[in-house]
Parts: structure tokens; sequence; C-alpha cells
């Protein structure tokens, strides 16, 4: 059984339909990219996984259990952590707030050592500005944080909206390769990418959106050598 399964899901905003029968399955375990150009619709699908927006139709099983049922407000508590587009960092709060608050998502308020060493374990920049207000901190450490901030939850299922959006390429290797290390960990990772090469070089399955369908799935591997990924997504030919 997936961890996740997305069976049609629809959805969208006002008379606009952004995802119109999404279908999708992430194993345990597992790095799952979806990629797709610019208003796709891969930003939609996750929102429509933490429960920001409500699917219009289609079922989404988190767990062997329907998260239709479950309110919003409980689905980080389920174990699902999203790394929203733009981070979400909260500007004001300093970078030990901003942790904090993502433990606080999860409900729980026990102690939280284990998880703040697990997230200056991947980023010991952000021991280093533990006081300094998030809005302070540059785009790539910024990424950090939001990346720190979901993983305070626990999370077993990571849902991380473009990563790579701002940053320099070595920044972007570095914020890769430490997505590659969560997963590692135990974490499994929804990936949502318009930087295909990058989403294919971790992903051991992909998904390629297109106004709002599902037009191509496979592994990574086979995803790599597709000629219209090729050609649309990968800049070659
Ligand atoms: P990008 O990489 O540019 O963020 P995306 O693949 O994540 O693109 P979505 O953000 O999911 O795409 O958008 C899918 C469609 O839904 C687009 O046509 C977009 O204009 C529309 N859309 C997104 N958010 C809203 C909103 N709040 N209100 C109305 N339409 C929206």
């Amino acid at each position: 059984m997936p961890l996740l399964k997305l069976d049609s899901v629809v959805a969208g905003y006002g008379h606009i339909t952004a995802i119109k029968g999404i279908s999708l399955e992430v194993v345990e375990g597992d790095i799952v990219a979806l990629i797709g150009s610019n208003g796709a619709g891969k930003s939609t699908t996750l929102n429509t996984i933490s429960g920001l927006i409500r699917p219009r139709s289609g079922t989404i099983v988190f767990d062997g259990a329907d998260l239709a049922r479950v309110p919003p407000h409980k689905i980080v508590g389920e174990g699902i952590s999203q790394v929203p587009e733009g981070r979400g960092i909260l500007n004001r709060l300093t970078v030990f707030e901003n942790l904090e608050m993502g433990a606080y998502r999860r409900g729980a308020r026990a102690d939280l050592t284990e998880e703040l060493d697990l997230v200056f374990t991947l980023f010991p920049r952000l021991k280093e500005r533990l006081k300094q207000a998030g809005g302070s901190l540059s785009g790539g450490e910024q990424q950090m944080l939001a990346i720190g901030r979901g993983l305070m939850a626990k999370p077993r299922l990571m849902l991380l909206d473009e990563p790579s959006m701002g940053l320099s390429p070595i920044l972007t290797e570095t914020i890769f390769q430490t997505i590659v290390d969560i997963n590692r960990q135990g974490t499994t990772i929804l990936l949502v990418e318009q930087n295909a090469q990058l989403a294919l070089a971790i992903a051991n399955h992909a998904s390629v959106i297109e106004s709002g369908e599902i037009v191509l799935r496979g592994t990574a591997a086979e995803l790599r050598e597709d000629p219209q990924v090729r050609r649309s997504y990968l800049g070659e030919g």
C-alpha cells in the first residue's frame, strides 16, 4: 500500500479548474518528483494534499486514511509537512521561533532537542543564527529555515514546493543534497520542481503535469530518457 494515494483529484479556484483528475502514488521511503512548467498545477496539487485547498472530487488517502475527513489543521499532525513555495518564513520572528512554530503545528509541545539536533546537523548555519530575525536571512538561509521548520513536525511525508526557487546553482545543490539526506533518514518526499534536471537527478519516481493533468509517469531514469521530457523539460534537442 502506498503511503499517499491521490485518485482522480479535481481542484481549483472559483471557476478555474487547476487540476483535472490527478492520480498519483507515493511509496514510503521514495523521493517522488512532480515536474511541469509554470501554472501546470504543481502547487495546487501540493496544497490539496496539505488541505489548504479542498478537492472538488476524487480521494486523497494517506497511510490508509481518507484525508477528506481530516480537518486541514490536523493534517500536519497526521504526518504531512509542507514547505511552501516562497518559504512562508515569519519575518519578524527569530530563527528559533520559526523552528518552534514547526513543532507547534504538530500539536505536541514536548522536548524539541531531538528535532533541533537534526535540523542543526543538516543546516549548521541555522544554529549560528538562532536569534536573528527570519526576514533578515539570505534567500538560501530562508530555504534552509523553511525546510528545518517542516522537519520540526517530524513528518513521515514532506511536501516540497520549488526548493530551488531564487537560489544560486551552488546553494540549490546544497539544498538538494540535504533533501537526499532527509530522505535517507526516513522521510518520504514529494517534490515539485520546474527544474526537471535537478528533480530527476534525486527522485526515484516522477510524474509530468501539464495543464492540470498527469501526461507521463515512470521511474526518474525512464523520464530522463523520454524524448518528450528531454525536449520540453531538459532543454535538449
Ligand atoms: P508555478 O510553478 O508557476 O507555481 P504551478 O504548476 O505550481 O505553477 P499552480 O500554482 O498550481 O501551478 O497553478 C495552476 C493554475 O491555477 C494556474 O492557471 C494558476 O493561474 C491558477 N491559480 C493558482 N492559484 C490561484 C488562485 N489563488 N486563484 C486563482 N487561480 C489560481
